[in-house]
Order: structure tokens, then sequence, then C-alpha cells
């Protein structure tokens, strides 16, 4: 039996041979592909990023302004030191420099196009700046932009502002930022006698955020602001003498778009950790501490600046710190 039906697969499989070579005989000679693939390919092209998610019945698009390499032995942690700084970065899977991202976020709300923070421009490097690109792929132009509300104004939320020749970026929109910010960044006097990074920053407020002050297209709030139903603003300062977050609420869901009040995933594991970016350590440190005891106990969406793209996700608690939870990715293209 096993001969037999050894043979009969033999006979098979010459057949098929046979057939297949009378196709390829009466076939026209194969005519080389006219699409060349490794051009078509997209594969390496550069990745525009941008994340559709709703909230309630509201539309939220991140959008990737790029990633940077943020190297963590070099004293840009102020208050660790680097044995505390590695473990909390094998604690993490993290090695240093860490890949930040830079997160915005287009808002659909109340027939207007709104963005929280505009990226960096080129500002920290050229592995940034692609917000217009990510802007572009989601089909909005920067002049269909009605509303900019500013968490803070440093150079990678705020740089995306004005062009590298002196334009404004988003000419239609109003750009809205808390008072004490505007007035602490855009005063002379605070500015003399810093020590960098912070020096850079007054200088970076000067090109990138008087511009639309001088337009007359800026207009400043007091911290805790409602500027639409469902939207308003909260202040957290400490990482900036006037930094706010942004709360989204719509049909019971409840966002929360949180600027710098941390920025990397290590100040979860311990909420102490202070940055040089930081101008106020103290109260940026109770304040962080305060708000993610909050996010945890209460387990509202929150939206970090620079946790891994699109960063929309939840703070758990881990140990006595906490960790960053993503929300789960959804692909919701048709197929075709
Ligand atoms: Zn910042």
């Amino acid at each position: 039996m096993k001969i037999a039906r050894g043979i009969a697969a033999g006979a098979g499989l010459l057949l098929l041979l046979l057939t297949a070579n009378l196709f390829a005989a009466a076939a026209p000679a194969a005519e080389k592909p006219s699409i060349d693939l490794a051009k078509a390919s997209k594969l390496d092209q550069p990745q525009a990023g941008y994340y559709r998610y709703k909230v309630g019945s509201v539309d939220v698009i991140a959008l990737s302004d790029g990633t940077v390499g943020l190297g963590l032995f070099n004293g840009i942690v102020a208050n660790a030191s680097p044995q505390k700084i590695t473990a909390l970065l094998n604690h993490n899977y993290q090695k240093s420099p860490i890949d930040a991202s830079i997160n915005a976020f287009l808002i659909k709300l109340n027939g207007k196009l709104i963005l929280v923070d505009v990226g960096s421009a080129k500002l920290v490097g050229p592995t940034a700046g692609k917000l217009p690109d990510s802007l572009r792929a989601v089909g909005v132009k920067p002049g269909e932009i009605t509303d900019v509300f500013i968490t803070h104004i440093h150079p990678d939320h705020s740089g995306g502002l004005v062009s590298a020749d002196g334009n404004l970026v988003f000419p239609n929109a109003i750009v809205h930022i808390n008072k004490k910010e505007a007035d602490f960044w855009l005063s002379k006097a605070n500015a003399a006698g810093r020590q960098e990074p912070q020096k850079s920053f007054f200088d970076q407020a000067e090109h990138k955020v008087k511009p639309y002050f001088d337009a007359g297209k800026a207009q400043t709030f007091d911290g805790a602001t409602e500027f639409f139903p469902g939207f308003r603003s909260e202040p957290t300062y400490g990482h900036t003498p006037g930094h706010v977050l942004y709360v989204l609420e719509s049909n019971g869901e409840k966002l929360r778009f949180l600027g710098d009040l941390f920025n990397i995933k290590i100040q979860l594991t311990d909420p102490t950790l202070s940055l040089r970016f930081d101008t106020d350590s103290a109260p940026a440190i109770a304040e962080r501490g305060k708000s993610l005891e909050d996010m945890a106990k209460n387990g509202y969406l929150v939206a970090p600046a620079h946790m891994p793209f699109p960063g929309i996700g939840h703070v758990g608690r881990d140990g006595k710190g906490y960790r960053w939870v993503a929300v789960d990715y959804v692909n919701d293209a048709v197929a075709k």
C-alpha cells in the first residue's frame, strides 16, 4: 500500500509539472513589473504620526511632533545619583538616552479646531518639528486652527507657533496662555542673569510667543478658566510659574492634557525626581505627587506631552510610585 500511494503521488506531481509547463508555453513572456517596488514602498519614508481617540462624543487626535533622545546622566536630573537613576531606568526597561515623544493634540469641539500645544519647530533638534507634517496627514491646514491652548512656554510646547522665517504658523488662531505664564516668560527683568537651560527659554518666548501678542492674536486667562462647555484649564504651578493642564469632558468621560506635569517614566516611579527644566522644583514635585495620586485614585484618562506616542492613557499605582498604562490601540480604518 505504501509503495502504491508513493507512485500515485509521484504521478500526480508529474501531471502538475506538465500542466504548469503547458501554461508556461502558452503564456506570453512575463513582463517586468512596471512599478519599482523599492521606490514605491513607504517603509523608508518618514512617518507622520496621528492617532484619533474618542472622548465621549469628541474627537481627540494625537499629533506627533517627533521624538528626541534625552540623556539622563548629564546633570539633567537635579536630585538623584547615577546609581539611583540606573535603578529607576532598569525598573522601566529603559536606557539613557531615552526616546521622549513630543505630543500635541487636536480637538474638534463646538465647531472649533483646537490645538493643545504646538510642538517645537526645530528648537530641540532635527528629530522633532514634525507637527505640521502630522497635521497635514489628517487633512488640516494650519490656517484652519481656530484656537491654540498652550500648557506652558517651553520650546517643545510653544516653539511651533512661529516659523523659522518669523511668520505666524497659525495666523487665524487665538493663542491662549495663562497670564502668569506669559508675564513670567515675556519679562526682560525675569530673564536677566538666568543660566541655561532657562536662559534659552526666555529667548524663545520672545521669538515664538511675543509675535502673537504683537499681532493681537494672543489672549491671557486666569489659571482656572472655562473656555467652552466641557473644556477648561487647571493651574498646576511649579514646572513653570504658570503651567496649566486642560480638562476635556464629554458624555461622562474625562481626559486631562497634562503638559509637563511629569516628563519621563522614572518620575512616575519616583515622583520626587526633579529635572533641570523645572523653574521651581519644590512646587513642581508637590503638584506632581498630588496630581498622580488623584489620577491613580480616580482612573480618568490623561494625555501627558512626553509619554510614548500617542501618549493617551492612565496612571496606575506601582509600589510606592506610579506607572504609565497606555490605552489599547484601535485601527478603525475600513479594509479595502
Ligand atoms: Zn516643559
